[in-house]
């Protein structure tokens, strides 16, 4: 049979999805991708937004996992410096010794002991230097800096020397915007295909069931009336589902029968604003440790706001109704409190929160039958084969941003074997397509640099630009100057950028647009004008019903204020 005639269907559109279909649209098959919502909209966008070799994970004896991820981390740098971008971490800790011992009682499994032994003082510098000495190890071919010590903390005025006199620096990576990172992933997938001349379809707002080999396709309320589509129907000869924390719903959607496959605990992210805070921050990343020792990430984010994270709770319901508790709101201001306790922060610098399930494996019980600790339950990807499925069926479990790319190659592989298909691409040196004539940290600059002349945007609006599409910026201004492009209200982004989203990008709705394909949702200031003019274009172009307008924005603005905490300002 050649490729062409092969058809894999992937089920969810999240950034593992995307990166399984890309590999597979690489070696010329025909791919289908189906997701019950949009792309991108599960914990794909809920994340703490890191590409990273996970330092704690060395703890758990993790070694190959840390190895894996580096590696990945460097490369993704490298295809896609406009979205993956190197960030350099401050570790403050509040002792010298100490924690050696925990952290050998965690590498063989006795966390209990482990919190026993560290006590209240959390991991000692002694501990931290041999897991970041380890980390330099694993990561072989960077080029980024080593860990080293920070002598001289009175360059960091904001942190809390008294509690946290000592501190480390360390080099890892941040990608602030996998929502688009994950539409580049699939731009590519249909460009891949359109070169071998396979087929590519994504079909986001229809929810899949399998008769025999055919997958029947239904799309959901959702899509809104405007957007109407009929059900469809794909021979398939593969299915992947991908669906993250969803993997067990739909499984039983399908339906296919199978032992629980996700163990799911929800973490919360705060989005701050205080200029104070990310002016402290310097352009770093601080990783420290809150009181009851687990991981916090005070990140600098998109447009001068801070990103702080998070939590890990054990999660039973619905992902799509997680949201971010009191509770954990409380813990995650306290904690960046505890930090920088000269910065006022309170309930009035919280623009918004946000809350995503991790997908991780069932089945928490240690060798003694104990539940493990959330934190210690594996980060690695597995793909689980399903024997008992009318046609050759895997589901993906686990998994990080970070590795989406090295599971995509595994899974591809894996896929194509069982159908008879021989590998004929691979991703390893592929750049996202906004990466094209990018080279690196300074390549994204000289594009800056050139938006900047070209079009007379400000400097801040043109990173924007370019963090959202890279290289392409400049055909989304329509090679226009600044003062000649219509914008969208209250922004700096052009107006050409909804029609696109809609027409390119598979957004159907007000909320793709304004959430995962311009990230207006993080807007410090988002004002009801802004969604207005998106929505007013979905009109002008017949994506959206006039009389309905008023009622999507209202929505939309709802949906802000019960989910993110986020206020439109009118
Ligand atoms: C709080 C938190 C912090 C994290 N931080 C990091 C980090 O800093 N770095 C890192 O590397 N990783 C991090 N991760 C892990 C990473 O975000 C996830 O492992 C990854 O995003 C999972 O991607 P996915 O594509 O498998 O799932 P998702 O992104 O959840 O995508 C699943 C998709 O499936 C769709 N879907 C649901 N049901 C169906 C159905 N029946 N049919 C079709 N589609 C369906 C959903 O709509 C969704 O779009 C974090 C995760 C969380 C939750």
């Amino acid at each position: 049979m050649r490729p062409q005639d092969v058809t894999i269907v992937v089920l969810g559109a999240g950034i593992n999805g995307a990166a399984i279909a890309r590999e597979c649209a690489l070696s010329g098959v025909s791919v289908v991708v189906a997701d019950a919502a949009d792309v991108a909209s599960g914990a794909t966008s809920w994340s703490t937004r890191l590409v990273h070799g996970g330092l704690r994970y060395l703890e758990y004896g993790e070694i190959d996992l840390v190895r894996e991820s580096l590696a990945e981390r460097d490369r993704l740098i490298r295809v896609a410096p406009h979205l993956v971008k190197p960030l350099k971490f401050l570790l403050p800790l509040k002792r010298s010794r100490g924690g050696l011992l925990a952290s050998a009682a965690r590498i063989v499994g006795f966390e209990k002991l482990a919190k026993s032994l560290q006590g209240d003082g959390g991991r000692g510098a002694w501990a931290v230097r041999a897991g970041l000495s380890l980390y330099d190890v694993l990561s072989t071919d960077s080029k980024w800096p080593r860990h080293s010590v920070v002598r001289d903390l009175a360059h960091w005025p904001g942190i809390d020397r008294s509690i946290f006199p000592i501190a480390m620096s360390y080099v890892d990576a941040q990608m602030v915007a996998p929502e688009r990172f994950t539409i580049e992933l699939l731009s590519d997938a249909r460009s891949a295909c359109a070169s071998h001349g396979s087929r590519f379809e994504l079909w986001n707002h229809h929810l899949a069931r399998l008769e025999g080999n055919r997958v029947i396709l239904e799309p959901t309320a959702s899509l809104g009336t405007q957007s109407r589509s009929q059900r469809k129907e794909v021979r398939a000869d593969a299915v992947i589902n991908a669906t993250g924390a969803w993997v067990d719903r739909t499984l039983e959607t399908l339906p296919l029968q199978s032992p629980l496959l996700i163990g799911g605990t929800k973490g919360s992210h705060l989005v701050l604003r205080s200029q104070e805070l990310y002016e402290a921050l310097q352009g770093c990343g601080i990783y420290a440790e809150a009181l009851d020792d687990r991981p916090v990430f005070v990140l600098p984010f998109l447009n001068g706001l801070t990103l702080v994270g998070t939590t890990d709770v054990p999660f039973f319901g619905d992902p799509t109704e997680a949201k971010a508790d009191d509770d954990e709101i409380t813990y995650l201001l306290s904690a960046v409190a505890r930090l920088f306790p000269r910065i006022a922060l309170g309930r009035e610098s919280l623009e918004q929160h946000y809350c995503g399930v991790r997908p991780l494996p069932s089945g928490r019980q240690s060798i003694n039958g104990k539940l493990l600790a959330p934190a210690s339950v594996t980060r690695r990807h597995m793909l689980i084969r399903h024997q008992n499925a009318p046609l050759p069926c895997w589901s993906v479990v686990g998994g990080k941003l970070t590795t989406c790319r090295s599971l995509g190659e595994q899974a591809a592989s894996k896929i194509l074997k069982t159908l008879g298909v021989a590998v004929t691409g691979c991703s390893r040196d592929r750049p996202l397509p906004g990466a094209q004539g990018l080279t690196g940290d300074q390549g994204v600059w000289q594009a800056e640099e050139f938006l900047v002349r070209k079009t007379g945007l400000s400097r801040v609006a043109a990173g924007r630009m370019i963090g959202l599409y890279g290289s392409q910026a400049i055909d989304r201004m329509g090679n226009h100057p600044f003062h000649l492009c219509k914008m969208i209200d209250g922004t700096t982004l052009p107006l050409s950028t909804v029609s696109h989203a809609l027409n390119q990008e598979w957004a159907h709705t007000l909320e793709d647009v304004v959430e995962r394909r311009l990230l207006l949702l993080f807007e410090p200031v988002l004002h009801r004008k802004s969604l207005l003019s998106v929505a007013n274009e979905m009109v002008s172009i017949g994506r959206l019903a006039e009389e309905s307008l008023e009622q999507t924005v209202n929505t939309l603005t709802q949906r802000f204020l019960r989910r993110y905490g986020k206020r439109v300002i009118v």
